[in-house]
């Protein structure tokens, strides 16, 4: 996509130029008239005194005639008197104020009346004249005066002179200025674009930017509610970015971010807008569009793209989208309404499983509030110690007795009533609760299965279930090891319940974790076995212990889902691990699983989960049956021997 500026603004190129030109000249103009005005007086004071020394020097040249009265000398004093051009003429005048000798160079002498004003006035400067008197003494004896005129054409011409360079050289310097103004301005506006596409373009993808797609949005919906169309917005998250980022490293993520901004290019028109709007989240803007149908198929689209297996540079990698949907004008008529909605399905759509699309909802806004509830709630409940830990017995299929318990989390809200660890383990995952949670469920699990032992002398198995997240902290084995230390339990009786998805995540990370555990001598289990991928060479190198049968196999059995567990159990037999079947509910699947093979089976046939008192009952309970069995047994053995004694 071609980025533009902000609907608005102005590039500031375009405004530079003649503005700057006209503020040059406009200086020069200012500067060239304090010059002129500058020039003009040192040029008139230059003249002024030129004027007074030839004044002075005629006075000092006509004192002696004057004092003899002789009037030929003087005249031809003054006229062997060579005067410059501009002296226009001069004067002598004795005491009495008669002309004594006179020379106009002009031939344009005052008249008797402007001599008069002269001499009565003492001096005269005017723009076109200069006038210097001079008295003509000899001896302090006042003889009379000397008046000299002269034009002042030379200052005019020399500042004609001086306004014509100065005006040649500013019209030059303006030229340069202008040239300069040009160069520069297509600098700036170079310049200007470059800055405007980064402002705009995302640096990886080359895409738009948060800002420009959401831009685009605004404008589209302005354009669209016009035209009283729709639009839609597909908000795209990438599932396991991270994990690519961690594994393959950062130009590999990079690369993988281009492919996708590729991918999505392909399924929308020219005309759609597609941005990333985050680290690896991406929008694309479908304007206009018929209907919901028609960006569901986009999305489809989109979902069909992903998927597969993807080549960055030699690594294959495999990735995976999750989409959310909203449309304009049905589930909002505002930027921000559109993007939350969009948000708020792309949520769904990854807390239903990840790898799918989702559109808005109404009521997606509902279970989004509750689900912020529920996390404010659950560290109240974790504060205020509202938090149960219940037990729901394992038995051996062929002793049927109780061998194990898992200990499952209840919450038991005020109001809400009984909130299912379905619900919010998956919340606290996501906040991070769940490591302080899982903690606790630890200490507790291993303390009550720790008393139960010591209460009854028998080696009982408390599985507890790890979710992802406590998988990658660091402290978590730390945690375990503590839990076991403090209630002294051996750990060959704790059993750490794993799902398959959650060790598909990171394989190295999974087998490291598994490693050190078994290493501490605590059993592995499998939870919820056949539901994620099942691999089987993976099921090889895992140091596991057990594996636990899917309640949604059991559910089906005995008329269906038995080639799935009878395959389980082969494969578990194969490799050496006992097999748990959970979720029995009738006595039909419990037969089945027993003729199986089966070694461990849970359900509530055999026993709901249970708080730990009554855990600890049911265990004294059996406890005692299972002695008085013993004792029936032996009373049977022995009763012939007491009938003949008493016989
Ligand atoms: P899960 O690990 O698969 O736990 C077994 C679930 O099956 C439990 O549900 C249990 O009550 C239920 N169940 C057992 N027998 C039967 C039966 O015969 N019929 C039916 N319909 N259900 C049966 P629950 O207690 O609701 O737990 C749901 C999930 O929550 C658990 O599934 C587990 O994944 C998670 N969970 C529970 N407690 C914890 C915990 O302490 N930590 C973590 N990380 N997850 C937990
Ligand atoms: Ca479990
Ligand atoms: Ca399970």
């Amino acid at each position: 996509m071609k980025t533009k500026l902000a609907p608005g603004s102005k590039p500031l190129s375009s405004s530079f130029g003649i503005g700057q030109l006209v503020a040059a000249a406009t200086a020069l103009l200012v500067a060239g008239c304090i010059l002129t005005a500058f020039q003009f007086v040192s040029l008139r004071q230059s003249l002024v005194d030129d004027v007074q020394v030839q004044a002075a020097l005629v006075a000092d040249n006509v004192a002696a005639p004057m004092m003899f009265r002789d009037q030929q000398t003087a005249s031809e004093t003054l006229r062997t008197f060579r005067p410059p051009p501009y002296l226009m003429s001069i004067m002598v005048y004795d005491r009495q104020g008669k002309q004594f000798a006179a020379f106009a160079a002009s031939g344009a002498a005052p008249d008797e009346y402007e001599v008069a004003r002269l001499l009565a006035s003492g001096s005269e400067e005017s723009l076109s004249r200069i006038v210097a008197i001079k008295p003509v003494e000899y001896r302090s004896q006042d003889l009379g005066h000397v008046i000299v005129i002269a034009s002042t054409a030379r200052v005019w011409s020399g500042l004609l002179r001086y306004d014509g360079l100065f005006g040649t050289a500013a019209v030059g310097a303006l030229f340069v200025a202008a040239l300069v103004i040009l160069k520069t301005k297509a600098r700036m506006a170079k310049a200007e674009a470059r800055l405007d596409y980064l402002a705009y373009t995302d640096p990886v993808t080359e895409l738009a930017n948060r800002r420009a797609t959401y831009d685009t949005l605004a404008a589209q919906i302005i354009m669209q509610e016009k035209e009283g169309r729709q639009l839609a917005l597909l908000i795209v998250d990438l599932d396991n970015f991270k994990a690519v980022n961690d594994t393959a490293g950062h130009s590999a993520g990079d690369a993988l971010l281009r492919m996708v901004g590729e991918i999505l290019r392909s399924v929308v028109r020219e005309s759609d807008v597609v941005g990333r709007i985050g680290g690896d989240e991406f929008a694309v803007v479908a304007a206009p569009v018929r209907d919901r149908v028609e960006a569901l198929t986009i999305a489809g689209r989109m979902a069909d793209a992903f998927g597969r297996s993807f080549d960055l540079d030699g690594q294959q990698v495999f990735a995976t989208a999750s989409i959310g949907i909203s449309l304009f004008p049905d589930d909002s008529r505002t930027l921000s309404g559109l993007v939350s909605s969009a948000d708020i399905a792309l949520y769904h759509a990854k807390a239903a499983g990840k790898n799918r699309f989702a559109e808005f909802r109404p009521e997606m806004t509902l279970e989004t509030q509750r689900r912020v509830r529920i996390e404010r709630e659950l560290r109240r409940a974790m504060e205020c110690g509202e938090l149960e830990v219940h037990y729901q017995p394992q038995f051996d299929c062929a002793s049927k007795r109780i061998v194990g318990a898992e200990a499952l989390l209840r919450w038991p809200h005020p109001e809400d009533g009984p909130i299912s660890p379905a619900e919010f383990i998956p919340v606290a995952e996501e906040c991070g609760l769940i490591n302080e949670i899982g903690r606790w469920v630890l200490v507790r699990a291993c303390s009550d299965a720790a008393a139960w032992c010591r209460a009854t002398a028998t080696a009982l198995t408390v599985a507890v279930n790890v979710s992802a997240r406590q998988l990658v902290d660091d402290g978590f084995i730390g945690h375990v090891q503590e839990a076991l230390r403090e209630s002294g339990l051996p750990p060959e009786q704790l059993e750490l319940e794993l799902t398959e998805s959650l060790l598909m995540e990171d394989v190295d990370k999974a087998l490291e974790f598994m490693n050190t555990v078994r290493s501490l001598g605590i059993r592995l289990s499998i939870d919820d076995f056949g539901t994620g991928y099942s691999s089987l060479a993976y099921l090889q190198s895992f140091p596991i212990n057990q594996l636990k049968i899917d309640r949604s196999f059991i559910r089906l059995l005995p008329n269906a889902g038995y080639t799935i567990a009878s395959a389980v159990i082969a494969l578990a037999r194969g490799f050496n691990l006992s097999v748990v079947a959970e979720g029995v509910e009738e006595p039909a699947q419990l037969a089945w699983l027993q003729a199986a093979g089966c070694d461990v089976v849970q359900g509530f046939l055999l026993g709901r989960p249970m708080p730990g008192l009554a855990m600890h009952a049911l265990l004294q309970l059996e406890q005692v049956e299972s002695r008085i069995d013993a004792a029936w047994s032996e009373t049977a053995k022995s009763s012939p021997l007491i009938l003949r004694e008493s016989g």
